[in-house]
């Protein structure tokens, strides 16, 4: 297959970059570079199946030549990204998303819309399932990065409804793994950074919310079933397995030998208290699950943190 994936200088994007090449399609990568690193696309620009432009997918994105499928991940995803760059998360979500869906529509590709577990907002029901529709402050601080997913997932299957596009929807669920950025702001690289300079652990509020978090080649696994499926409905791809957030800090702590203090700050507003996902749709209709357990996982991103 040629397939086109946008933010493939991100975390997700170069996994995937890296799983296709392998696999023997041919990717064309699209970013701009605001929040991925061209460094996460080094070891493939020397492939001949491998072609790169650099743009911001907000202006019109024209790629010549066959299209198999275009999968739309490109985002700022850390809390801390969507609060510096409000507007530009708005706009690929929104715009970004028509623009990939109309390069996909052209060439009558398939199309894969990454989403996200914080449709579901600070939800009211744990484990989300598919069908639950959410709780979400559409003018907290979240809401730019919540909101444009929610527009980019009515929009993905308007298209589907409308013009007939083949589409996934794959909600993505807490991931980690090495080509995190150090400076990513997310639990997992804060704490590892932390840790391994002996620094504060800095947990937010008491540490009582829980996250559940999945490794990233379990969920690279998982993306490739869904876009190889049949199926148009959405689809959580996620580890189940739910943690408390100060629990993750003091397993960090342990696992990197840190004498680092773990400390108390304030908690972001409108931090969603619980998440997990219901993942009976992917077990059954992709036949995925997640395999990697979270220690064996958090020792290889420690291992990652430490060369850089
Ligand atoms: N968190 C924390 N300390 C940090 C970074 C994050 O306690 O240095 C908490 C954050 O408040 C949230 C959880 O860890 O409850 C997961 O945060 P992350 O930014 O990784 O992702 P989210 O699931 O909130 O998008």
């Amino acid at each position: 297959m040629r397939i086109v994936i946008t933010g493939a200088a991100g975390f997700l994007g170069s996994h995937l970059v890296e799983r296709f090449l392998k696999e023997g399609h041919s990717v064309v990568g699209i970013d701009n570079f605001k929040t991925g690193t061209p460094k996460n696309l080094a070891p493939f620009r020397s492939s001949p199946r491998f072609k790169f432009i650099r743009q911001d997918v907000t202006e019109y994105i024209h790629v010549p030549g066959r299209v198999d499928a275009v999968m739309h991940f490109a985002s700022p995803a850390s809390p801390i990204d969507y609060a510096k760059y409000p507007i530009p998360t708005l706009k690929v979500g929104a715009l970004g998303t028509h623009n990939a869906l109309g390069l996909a529509k052209k060439r009558k590709a398939r199309f894969m819309i990454a989403s996200t577990s914080e449709i579901y907002g600070d939800p009211l029901v744990s484990p989300q399932r598919e069908d639950y529709w959410g709780n979400v402050n559409p003018i907290g601080p979240r809401g730019v990065y919540d909101e444009a997913k929610r527009f980019a997932e009515a929009m993905t299957m308007a298209y589907h409804r409308y013009h007939g596009v083949d589409v996934r929807i794959l909600r993505i669920f807490n991931t980690y793994g090495p080509r995190m950025r150090k400076q990513d702001g997310r639990a997992v690289p804060n704490f590892i950074s932390q840790a391994l300079k002996n620094a504060p652990i800095t947990v937010y509020g008491k540490g009582g919310q829980t996250r559940s978090l999945c490794y990233v080649t379990d969920l690279v696994e998982g993306i490739v079933r869904l876009l190889m499926s049949k199926v148009n409905e959405p689809v959580n791809i996620g580890n189940p397995h739910e943690i408390t957030i100060l629990e993750l800090a003091q397993t960090i702590k342990r696992l990197t030998g840190s004498k680092s203090k773990i400390v108390f700050e304030p908690l972001p507003v409108d931090d969603p208290k619980v998440r997990r996902p219901d993942i009976t749709r992917a077990r059954t209709l992709l036949g995925w699950k997640p395999v990697v357990p979270l220690e064996e996982g958090l020792r290889s991103t420690i291992a990652y943190f430490r060369g850089r």
